[in-house]
Protein backbone atom coordinates (compact mmCIF):
# COMPACT_ATOMS: atom_id res chain seq x y z
CA UNK A 1 0.00 0.00 0.00
CA UNK A 2 1.33 3.60 -0.47
CA UNK A 3 2.25 5.61 1.87
CA UNK A 4 -0.32 9.01 2.27
CA UNK A 5 1.09 12.08 3.42
CA UNK A 6 -0.60 13.77 6.54
CA UNK A 7 0.24 16.81 5.67
CA UNK A 8 -2.32 16.65 2.74
CA UNK A 9 -4.92 18.67 3.91
CA UNK A 10 -8.54 18.32 2.00
CA UNK A 11 -11.33 20.70 2.93
CA UNK A 12 -14.67 18.92 1.66
CA UNK A 13 -17.57 21.29 3.01
CA UNK A 14 -17.36 25.00 1.86
CA UNK A 15 -19.88 27.48 0.36
CA UNK A 16 -19.55 30.27 -2.46
CA UNK A 17 -21.71 33.15 -3.44
CA UNK A 18 -24.04 30.47 -5.69
CA UNK A 19 -25.59 29.61 -2.09
CA UNK A 20 -25.42 31.55 0.94
CA UNK A 21 -21.08 31.69 0.99
CA UNK A 22 -19.79 35.52 1.10
CA UNK A 23 -16.99 34.61 -2.00
CA UNK A 24 -17.13 34.16 -5.01
CA UNK A 25 -15.14 30.59 -5.96
CA UNK A 26 -11.62 32.27 -7.03
CA UNK A 27 -11.82 34.41 -3.82
CA UNK A 28 -12.48 31.49 -1.90
CA UNK A 29 -9.95 28.77 -3.91
CA UNK A 30 -7.05 31.86 -3.00
CA UNK A 31 -7.91 31.77 0.33
CA UNK A 32 -7.82 27.88 0.85
CA UNK A 33 -4.41 27.76 -0.83
CA UNK A 34 -3.38 30.53 1.23
CA UNK A 35 -4.88 28.22 4.19
CA UNK A 36 -2.38 25.20 3.05
CA UNK A 37 -5.38 22.95 1.44
CA UNK A 38 -4.24 21.00 -1.38
CA UNK A 39 -8.34 19.80 -2.33
CA UNK A 40 -10.82 21.83 -2.04
CA UNK A 41 -14.55 20.70 -2.08
CA UNK A 42 -17.60 23.31 -3.12
CA UNK A 43 -20.42 22.19 -1.46
CA UNK A 44 -23.48 24.69 -2.10
CA UNK A 45 -27.02 24.22 -1.01
CA UNK A 46 -28.65 22.77 -3.94
CA UNK A 47 -26.70 24.32 -6.67
CA UNK A 48 -23.74 23.27 -8.55
CA UNK A 49 -22.71 26.43 -10.50
CA UNK A 50 -19.78 26.82 -8.93
CA UNK A 51 -17.90 23.50 -10.03
CA UNK A 52 -16.98 24.20 -13.54
CA UNK A 53 -15.89 27.55 -13.04
CA UNK A 54 -13.90 26.49 -9.89
CA UNK A 55 -11.86 23.36 -11.73
CA UNK A 56 -10.44 25.28 -13.94
CA UNK A 57 -9.59 28.12 -11.36
CA UNK A 58 -8.55 25.13 -8.89
CA UNK A 59 -5.89 23.90 -11.99
CA UNK A 60 -4.20 27.78 -12.01
CA UNK A 61 -3.41 27.91 -8.00
CA UNK A 62 -2.73 23.61 -8.15
CA UNK A 63 -5.45 22.77 -5.76
CA UNK A 64 -7.56 20.12 -6.78
CA UNK A 65 -11.51 20.85 -7.00
CA UNK A 66 -13.86 18.37 -5.95
CA UNK A 67 -17.38 18.31 -7.66
CA UNK A 68 -19.92 18.82 -4.62
CA UNK A 69 -23.14 20.08 -3.06
CA UNK A 70 -25.10 19.67 0.15
CA UNK A 71 -28.62 19.13 -0.40
CA UNK A 72 -31.57 20.09 1.75
CA UNK A 73 -33.57 16.72 2.58
CA UNK A 74 -35.38 15.77 5.01
CA UNK A 75 -36.23 12.39 7.14
CA UNK A 76 -39.28 12.13 9.25
CA UNK A 77 -39.59 15.66 8.95
CA UNK A 78 -36.09 16.28 10.65
CA UNK A 79 -33.98 18.23 8.00
CA UNK A 80 -31.04 16.12 7.18
CA UNK A 81 -28.33 17.78 4.86
CA UNK A 82 -26.35 15.50 2.47
CA UNK A 83 -22.99 15.89 0.91
CA UNK A 84 -22.52 14.46 -2.41
CA UNK A 85 -18.93 14.14 -4.47
CA UNK A 86 -17.75 13.03 -7.31
CA UNK A 87 -21.34 13.06 -9.09
CA UNK A 88 -22.01 13.76 -12.41
CA UNK A 89 -22.55 17.52 -12.18
CA UNK A 90 -24.05 17.86 -16.09
CA UNK A 91 -26.73 15.31 -15.24
CA UNK A 92 -29.83 16.71 -16.71
CA UNK A 93 -31.68 14.80 -13.96
CA UNK A 94 -29.99 16.30 -11.06
CA UNK A 95 -29.78 19.65 -12.80
CA UNK A 96 -33.66 20.16 -13.12
CA UNK A 97 -34.32 18.63 -9.56
CA UNK A 98 -31.62 21.75 -8.11
CA UNK A 99 -33.49 24.48 -10.34
CA UNK A 100 -36.66 23.38 -9.12
CA UNK A 101 -35.95 23.58 -5.76
CA UNK A 102 -34.30 26.87 -5.83
CA UNK A 103 -37.23 28.00 -7.02
CA UNK A 104 -39.18 26.50 -4.10
CA UNK A 105 -36.67 28.33 -1.85
CA UNK A 106 -37.39 31.68 -3.65
CA UNK A 107 -41.21 31.10 -2.84
CA UNK A 108 -40.67 30.27 0.71
CA UNK A 109 -38.09 33.43 0.74
CA UNK A 110 -41.38 35.68 -0.37
CA UNK A 111 -43.36 33.86 2.35
CA UNK A 112 -40.38 34.35 5.46
CA UNK A 113 -40.70 38.40 4.49
CA UNK A 114 -44.64 38.55 4.43
CA UNK A 115 -44.32 36.92 7.86
CA UNK A 116 -42.03 39.57 8.57
CA UNK A 117 -44.16 42.03 7.56
CA UNK A 118 -47.80 40.60 9.47
CA UNK A 119 -44.98 40.86 12.61
CA UNK A 120 -44.42 44.75 12.13
CA UNK A 121 -40.76 44.08 10.91
CA UNK A 122 -41.01 46.16 7.59
CA UNK A 123 -37.92 44.39 6.01
CA UNK A 124 -38.42 44.79 2.18
CA UNK A 125 -37.93 41.48 -0.39
CA UNK A 126 -35.86 43.72 -2.27
CA UNK A 127 -33.26 43.90 0.26
CA UNK A 128 -32.88 40.43 0.71
CA UNK A 129 -32.69 40.04 -3.43
CA UNK A 130 -30.06 42.66 -3.48
CA UNK A 131 -28.30 40.27 -1.39
CA UNK A 132 -28.52 36.81 -3.83
CA UNK A 133 -26.38 36.24 -6.42
CA UNK A 134 -28.54 35.66 -10.23
CA UNK A 135 -29.01 31.90 -9.82
CA UNK A 136 -27.86 30.89 -6.39
CA UNK A 137 -29.89 29.48 -3.48
CA UNK A 138 -31.56 31.83 -1.43
CA UNK A 139 -31.65 31.05 1.84
CA UNK A 140 -32.07 32.27 5.96
CA UNK A 141 -28.73 33.31 5.83
CA UNK A 142 -29.50 36.16 3.21
CA UNK A 143 -32.52 37.02 5.38
CA UNK A 144 -30.45 37.40 8.42
CA UNK A 145 -27.67 39.68 7.13
CA UNK A 146 -30.35 41.70 5.68
CA UNK A 147 -32.42 42.05 8.92
CA UNK A 148 -29.07 42.79 10.62
CA UNK A 149 -27.89 45.43 8.23
CA UNK A 150 -31.25 46.98 8.41
CA UNK A 151 -31.06 47.14 12.01
CA UNK A 152 -34.52 45.27 12.63
CA UNK A 153 -32.12 42.53 15.16
CA UNK A 154 -28.98 43.08 17.06
CA UNK A 155 -27.30 40.82 15.06
CA UNK A 156 -27.36 38.20 12.26
CA UNK A 157 -27.63 35.20 15.16
CA UNK A 158 -30.39 37.34 16.62
CA UNK A 159 -32.34 37.41 13.71
CA UNK A 160 -32.68 33.45 13.99
CA UNK A 161 -33.48 33.55 17.58
CA UNK A 162 -36.31 36.15 17.51
CA UNK A 163 -37.33 35.36 13.58
CA UNK A 164 -36.53 33.05 11.25
CA UNK A 165 -34.74 30.09 13.95
CA UNK A 166 -36.72 26.46 13.20
CA UNK A 167 -39.95 26.84 14.95
CA UNK A 168 -39.76 30.90 15.66
CA UNK A 169 -42.52 32.72 14.47
CA UNK A 170 -41.38 33.66 10.65
CA UNK A 171 -40.25 30.08 9.81
CA UNK A 172 -41.44 28.73 6.72
CA UNK A 173 -40.15 25.48 6.26
CA UNK A 174 -38.82 24.27 2.65
CA UNK A 175 -40.28 20.95 0.39
CA UNK A 176 -37.24 19.16 1.07
CA UNK A 177 -36.69 16.05 -0.64
CA UNK A 178 -36.50 12.85 1.30
CA UNK A 179 -32.99 11.73 2.31
CA UNK A 180 -33.76 8.12 1.17
CA UNK A 181 -34.45 9.91 -2.44
CA UNK A 182 -31.83 12.33 -2.21
CA UNK A 183 -29.27 9.27 -2.02
CA UNK A 184 -30.92 7.49 -4.61
CA UNK A 185 -30.29 10.77 -6.98
CA UNK A 186 -26.83 10.98 -6.26
CA UNK A 187 -26.02 7.40 -6.77
CA UNK A 188 -27.87 7.76 -10.03
CA UNK A 189 -25.87 10.42 -10.92
CA UNK A 190 -21.99 8.47 -9.91
CA UNK A 191 -21.71 9.84 -7.06
CA UNK A 192 -20.89 8.97 -3.08
CA UNK A 193 -23.22 10.10 -0.58
CA UNK A 194 -22.17 11.57 3.08
CA UNK A 195 -24.25 12.26 6.11
CA UNK A 196 -23.64 16.30 6.80
CA UNK A 197 -22.40 17.44 10.04
CA UNK A 198 -24.51 14.80 11.84
CA UNK A 199 -23.90 16.32 15.41
CA UNK A 200 -25.19 15.80 19.09
CA UNK A 201 -28.77 15.27 17.06
CA UNK A 202 -27.83 12.37 15.03
CA UNK A 203 -26.01 10.54 18.12
CA UNK A 204 -27.09 7.25 18.97
CA UNK A 205 -30.46 8.21 16.98
CA UNK A 206 -32.57 6.11 14.78
CA UNK A 207 -32.12 8.38 11.54
CA UNK A 208 -28.70 7.73 11.59
CA UNK A 209 -29.20 3.95 11.19
CA UNK A 210 -31.90 4.49 8.98
CA UNK A 211 -29.84 6.80 6.67
CA UNK A 212 -27.33 3.86 6.41
CA UNK A 213 -29.90 1.32 5.21
CA UNK A 214 -30.91 3.57 2.46
CA UNK A 215 -27.03 2.94 1.24
CA UNK A 216 -25.65 6.53 2.51
CA UNK A 217 -21.76 6.16 1.52
CA UNK A 218 -20.31 8.17 4.22
CA UNK A 219 -20.61 10.71 7.21
CA UNK A 220 -18.79 14.15 7.61
CA UNK A 221 -17.04 13.26 11.08
CA UNK A 222 -14.95 16.28 11.46
CA UNK A 223 -17.20 19.34 11.78
CA UNK A 224 -16.31 22.83 13.12
CA UNK A 225 -19.95 21.95 15.58
CA UNK A 226 -18.01 18.16 16.28
CA UNK A 227 -16.58 17.77 19.53
CA UNK A 228 -14.02 14.97 21.05
CA UNK A 229 -16.61 12.56 21.76
CA UNK A 230 -18.58 12.96 18.84
CA UNK A 231 -15.55 12.54 16.24
CA UNK A 232 -14.72 9.68 18.45
CA UNK A 233 -18.63 8.04 18.14
CA UNK A 234 -18.79 8.91 14.29
CA UNK A 235 -15.44 7.57 13.51
CA UNK A 236 -16.57 4.24 15.63
CA UNK A 237 -19.73 4.00 13.42
CA UNK A 238 -17.92 4.50 10.19
CA UNK A 239 -15.50 1.43 11.07
CA UNK A 240 -18.81 -0.34 12.46
CA UNK A 241 -20.79 -0.29 9.33
CA UNK A 242 -17.98 -0.05 7.05
CA UNK A 243 -18.75 3.88 5.64
CA UNK A 244 -15.93 6.79 4.11
CA UNK A 245 -15.19 9.46 6.65
CA UNK A 246 -15.11 12.93 5.23
CA UNK A 247 -14.51 16.24 6.76
CA UNK A 248 -14.58 19.86 6.55
CA UNK A 249 -14.91 23.43 7.91
CA UNK A 250 -18.48 24.52 6.17
CA UNK A 251 -16.64 27.94 5.66
CA UNK A 252 -19.16 30.49 4.81
CA UNK A 253 -16.89 33.73 4.79
CA UNK A 254 -18.15 37.14 5.48
CA UNK A 255 -20.41 37.47 8.37
CA UNK A 256 -21.14 34.03 8.98
CA UNK A 257 -17.41 32.72 9.92
CA UNK A 258 -14.12 34.32 9.46
CA UNK A 259 -11.28 33.15 7.28
CA UNK A 260 -9.72 31.34 10.23
CA UNK A 261 -11.74 28.31 10.04
CA UNK A 262 -9.63 27.28 6.88
CA UNK A 263 -7.42 24.55 7.27
CA UNK A 264 -8.19 23.58 10.40
CA UNK A 265 -11.38 21.47 9.51
CA UNK A 266 -10.15 19.01 6.97
CA UNK A 267 -9.86 15.04 6.14
CA UNK A 268 -6.71 13.18 5.12
CA UNK A 269 -4.95 12.01 1.59
CA UNK A 270 -6.23 8.41 3.01
CA UNK A 271 -9.80 9.29 3.40
CA UNK A 272 -10.05 10.82 -0.05
CA UNK A 273 -8.56 7.54 -1.42
CA UNK A 274 -11.14 5.54 0.06
CA UNK A 275 -14.02 7.91 -1.52
CA UNK A 276 -11.57 7.21 -4.82
CA UNK A 277 -11.39 3.17 -4.49
CA UNK A 278 -15.61 3.05 -3.17
CA UNK A 279 -16.00 4.98 -7.01
CA UNK A 280 -14.00 2.81 -8.76
CA UNK A 281 -15.13 -0.51 -6.74
CA UNK A 282 -18.87 0.46 -7.55
P1 LIG B 1 -31.96 27.40 4.86
O1 LIG B 1 -31.27 26.32 4.06
O2 LIG B 1 -32.40 28.54 4.02
O3 LIG B 1 -33.06 26.85 5.74
O4 LIG B 1 -30.85 28.01 5.83
C1 LIG B 1 -30.16 27.15 6.67
C2 LIG B 1 -28.87 27.80 7.10
O5 LIG B 1 -29.17 28.85 8.02
C3 LIG B 1 -27.98 26.83 7.85
O6 LIG B 1 -27.12 26.14 6.96
C4 LIG B 1 -27.23 27.74 8.78
O7 LIG B 1 -26.11 28.31 8.10
C5 LIG B 1 -28.22 28.87 9.07
N1 LIG B 1 -28.92 28.69 10.33
C6 LIG B 1 -30.03 27.96 10.59
N2 LIG B 1 -30.40 28.06 11.88
C7 LIG B 1 -29.51 28.87 12.47
C8 LIG B 1 -29.34 29.38 13.79
N3 LIG B 1 -30.20 29.07 14.77
N4 LIG B 1 -28.30 30.21 14.01
C9 LIG B 1 -27.46 30.53 13.02
N5 LIG B 1 -27.54 30.09 11.76
C10 LIG B 1 -28.56 29.28 11.49
FE1 LIG C 1 -25.11 27.52 4.65
FE1 LIG D 1 -25.42 22.06 6.37
ZN1 LIG E 1 -22.79 23.68 4.66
Amino acid sequence: MRNFDAKIKADLHTHTHYSDGYHTPEELIIRAKEAGLSYLAITDHDNVDAIEEAIEIGKAHSIEIIPGVEISAEHKGRETHILAYYFDYKNEELLDYLQNFRKERMKRAIKIVEKLNELDVPLQLEDVLSRVKGNASIGRPHIAIALAEGNFVNSYYDSFSKYIGDDKPAYVKKPNISSREAIKLINRCGGLSFIAHPGKSLRNNNTLFELIEFGIDGIEVIHPSHNESDIDYFKDITSQYFLLESGGSDFHGGRINDVSILGRFYTTEQNLAAMKNRLFAA
